[in-house]
């Protein structure tokens, strides 16, 4: 599996990738079809998925060690070859930042799409330097069951709310610098890796929330128990 680092040349010279980060504690069905679906619609090459090493907001007693949450990435999307995994955060340590990643990628010729799901976007306005990351990336917002579709005037404040036109035939929004925000309507999947680990945790089946390898790594090694 090549990372966006080692792999700064495709041959096509194709530099659009949608980008999925997360802490992927562990990774399910409900990221890999919302990754399928937004890279479809938004007819993209590539998608890397992006493991934090640690989120910015929460101290998170369950997150289980960096290397395994990027070990079930591999397994989980070895079958389709316009999925990626990067470690890039993971090698930076700290709290993992979206503009941190973004520019790394940038700097790398990458122009990335930041899919988020609505429980994310929804509190857009408290990632570090949100603004910049707007004048930097494209989003793909994505409905997330158990959470409100939230347009961006809800989300941000209206000064830069109001930056943003509305281009009806594309069904998006566009700002100043070019960039985008699209909502997009992939399927609602209601699988989160928080209920995994809770029915892990009960002595219950995870089957069929997340891809068989998975399941058989998290049994086997003992996790999330
Ligand atoms: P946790 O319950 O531990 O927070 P999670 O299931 O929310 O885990 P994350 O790694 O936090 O998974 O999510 C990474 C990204 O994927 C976020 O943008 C999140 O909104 C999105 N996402 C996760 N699960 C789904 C889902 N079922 N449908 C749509 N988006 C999802
Ligand atoms: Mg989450």
């Amino acid at each position: 599996m090549s990372s966006p680092v080692n792999d700064n040349d495709d041959g096509k010279g194709v530099r659009k990738v949608a980008v999925l980060g997360g802490t992927f504690n562990p990774i399910h069905y409900g990221h890999l079809r919302v990754a399928e679906e937004v890279r479809e619609a938004l007819d993209l090459d590539r998608v890397i998925f992006i493991p934090a090493y640690q989120p910015p907001h929460k101290e998170d007693g369950e997150l289980i060690e960096p290397a395994s949450r990027l070990e079930m990435i591999r397994m989980a999307i070895s079958d389709n070859p316009a999925f990626e995994v990067s470690d890039v955060e993971i090698r930076r340590g700290g709290r993992s930042y979206t503009i941190d990643t973004v520019k790394e990628l940038k700097g790398l010729g990458l122009e990335p799409t930041i899919i988020t799901g609505c429980d994310q976007f929804n509190a857009i306005s408290t990632w570090r330097s949100y603004e910049e990351l707007f004048m930097l990336a494209d989003f793909a917002v994505v409905p997330r069951p158990g959470s409100p579709v939230r347009g961006i005037a809800e989300v941000m404040p209206v000064e830069l709310a109001e930056k943003f036109w509305y281009d009806k035939k594309n069904n998006t929004y566009l700002n100043p610098s070019g960039h985008r925000v699209t909502y997009l309507r992939t399927v609602f999947l209601e699988i989160s890796s928080t209920d995994i680990r809770r029915r892990i945790r009960g002595g219950m089946s995870v089957k069929y929330l997340l891809p068989h390898e998975v399941e058989r790594y998290i049994i086997g090694k003992g996790l999330y128990r």
